[in-house]
């Protein structure tokens, strides 16, 4: 990572600071709402315990996560405020490799911050955003969060949400789509309603499954491997003993 910000390359929590630098700016440039500096504190708790790594039932949640992306009728993957400050790049070459769209979709949804996270991903080579149309409903959940575009969310079978709110989860788990959620704590609603949870953190997950989409993309065979050899409540539990210490 290499943006231009005080933070000393040699410090030994580099990264940590670096995250944290720009949920920061992400606030200053309008994209990341003051509560999302709530969720990375929470995040960057979590990770501390996971050890800042990626472990190796995340891995396998990447993969199969990477798997569902390219074998998916419709995958869309959904962007809100701290994904977008954190990893816009990251996130558009995810979705180049796999064919899946981006829609912008938040919790503390205002017309303006969506506009500007479609914005900052177009900045980054996205060509499409979705999550501006906004002419879908998810059932059960009331009007401003309940709000996707009827054709990108609202059409998916597949959707990638990263650090989702757990009613949203729970209501888009009902809807019968499959979900892919990134998100530090195994404890979470989000995670454990979740089809693949990965429990990683986002600058890590999503370089992650992009990799692995490339080394999946042409083999059926590897990506239904990859999907039913994975187990989400084991997952939960691997991540939990880790955080705990016990593995
Ligand atoms: P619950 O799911 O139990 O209802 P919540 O969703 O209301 O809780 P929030 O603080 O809103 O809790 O959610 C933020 C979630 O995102 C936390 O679980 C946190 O661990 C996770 N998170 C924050 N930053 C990152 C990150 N960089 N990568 C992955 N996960 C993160
Ligand atoms: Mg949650």
């Amino acid at each position: 990572m290499s943006d231009d910000v005080d933070v000393p390359e040699s410090h030994p929590r580099y990264e940590s600071l670096l995250t944290r630098h720009r949920i920061e700016a992400g606030v200053d440039m309008g994209i990341t709402s003051r509560q999302g500096l709530i969720a990375q504190g929470r995040g960057e708790a979590y990770d501390y315990l996971l050890g800042e790594e990626t472990i190796d039932s995340a891995d396998r949640a990447e993969r199969a996560a990477a798997a569902y992306l390219l074998s998916a009728e419709h995958a869309v993957i959904s962007v809100n405020g701290n994904a977008a400050a954190l990893v816009p790049g990251e996130l558009v070459e995810l979705s180049e490799v796999t064919g899946a769209d981006l829609e912008v979709n938040l919790f503390n949804r205002t017309e303006e911050r969506i506009e500007r996270i479609a914005e900052y991903l177009k900045q980054h080579g996205a060509e499409a955003v979705r999550g501006l149309t906004a002419d879908g409903r998810i059932p059960g959940l009331d009007h401003e969060r309940a709000k996707v575009d009827a054709d990108g969310i609202g059409d998916a079978d597949v959707v990638l949400v990263p650090l989702e709110d757990g009613d949203r989860a729970e209501a888009l788990g009902e809807m019968g789509k499959t979900e892919l959620v990134v998100d530090l704590n195994p404890l979470s609603r989000s995670a454990q309603v979740a089809t693949v949870p990965i429990v990683d953190n986002i600058i890590r997950a999503i370089p992650a499954i992009t990799e692995h989409a490339r080394e999946l993309h042409e083999d059926r065979d590897a990506q239904r491997t990859a999907i039913d050899s994975f187990d989400a409540s084991t997952a939960l539990t691997d991540a939990e003993a880790a955080i705990r210490g016990g593995a």
